[in-house]
């Protein structure tokens, strides 16, 4: 029997899935977090994402998936590679790991199914500055349509983020509670450095621009 009020969240420890999991907390009874290592540079994430879920009492399954780091170049898997600062006029930057959203959700509803869960929450954005293809919500329905025929389920994947930018996400960490918590200790930077980050890296600028035009907005409002 699959209990619709237990949730699955895709958790990497970032600012993205970290407020997920405070928004699936508020949502459901039960909430299990599922990290994946998958032959990144800083396995220190997968630390960080177990020390939230612990804050945050949630249940917590690390998988090692390593072989979709393998399957494809990326720079966030290759060290041999320097990452692009910058996306490319005519491609995705080589910080996009090809597949990764697609097996991450299989693999966390398979998981799920074996936990008699039918809710996956992931963090994944359309709004995202990079425009990876599967952070799309087509590719998110598609897949959901996808998976309930192959296990014969009704799975139900949430995106609370889909159509919401950064500002708009730290809002949601703000009205969550767990805004200083999503500041300090989520990891988003790719250069690996925790809180505020490198300060220089795409996901450092675009979290940065976020959460100041957020504060600056508040500062307004009073
Ligand atoms: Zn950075």
């Amino acid at each position: 029997m699959m209990d619709k009020d237990v949730a699955l969240v895709v958790f990497s420890g970032g600012q993205d899935s970290t407020t997920c999991l405070f928004w699936a907390k508020r949502r459901f009874r039960k909430v299990v977090a599922l990290s994946f290592v998958y032959g990144q540079k800083h396995v220190k994430e997968v630390e960080l994402a177990r020390a939230i879920a612990r804050k945050a009492d949630v249940e917590f399954h690390v998988m090692d998936v390593s072989f979709i780091g393998r399957l494809g170049k990326n720079s966030l898997t290759d060290t041999s590679l320097r990452m692009d600062e910058v996306k490319p006029e005519d491609s995705y930057p080589n910080t996009f790991v090809p597949g990764r959203n697609l097996f991450f959700l299989s693999i966390a509803a398979v998981f799920a199914r074996e936990h008699g869960i039918s809710q996956l929450v992931t963090g994944v954005s359309q709004t995202d500055f990079s425009g990876y293809p599967d952070c799309r919500d087509a590719f998110v329905k598609s897949l959901n349509v996808t998976l309930n025929l192959a296990m014969d389920e009704q799975f139900v994947i949430h995106t609370p983020l889909m159509w919401i930018d950064k500002e708009a996400t730290w809002a949601l960490a703000d009205e969550l509670g767990v805004l200083d918590l999503v500041r300090n200790e989520t990891l988003t930077c790719y250069n690996g450095i925790p809180g505020d980050g490198c300060g220089h890296c795409p996901a450092c600028r675009l979290r940065r621009e976020g959460l100041e035009k957020y504060l600056s907005g508040k500062l307004k409002q009073k």
